[in-house]
């Protein structure tokens, strides 16, 4: 699954006309997949002159960073060690429910 950072885009409009499955629109002046319509074929990645598309892996690395910073952020609007040992592992017990949430949604719909 392909995803677009939109800060990158430039808008040549390449991936929309490579695109076969017509799963790629603009926005706002910038390129947005349709989740619904992709067929993962990963055309838009490799047209796209500015690397504005990322491959899924990338993504994932992206957003795991993010997700690490704001965290981090946050860790130091709390000051003491016990605050933050119980901000951690509130954070980690939301992310397991939150795995719980996505391996039970992954399971169900590989029966479909
Ligand atoms: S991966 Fe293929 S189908 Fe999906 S948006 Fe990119 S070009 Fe379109
Ligand atoms: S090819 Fe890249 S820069 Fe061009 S519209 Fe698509 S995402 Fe934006």
């Amino acid at each position: 699954m392909p995803w677009i950072l939109k800060k990158e885009c430039i808008a040549c409009k390449k991936c929309v006309k490579r695109c076969p499955a017509d799963a790629i629109s603009m926005s706002k002046g910038k390129a947005v997949i349709d989740d619904h319509m992709c067929i993962y074929c990963g055309k838009c990645v490799k047209v796209c002159p500015v690397h504005a598309v990322l491959k899924d892996k990338e993504k994932v690395e992206l957003d795991v960073e993010t997700n690490i910073r704001s965290f981090r952020k946050k860790m130091k609007k709390h000051k003491g060690p016990a605050p933050k040992s119980r901000m951690l592992k509130g954070e980690l017990k939301l992310l397991e429910r939150q795995k719980k949430i996505i391996q039970g949604t992954i399971k169900e719909l590989r029966r479909f």
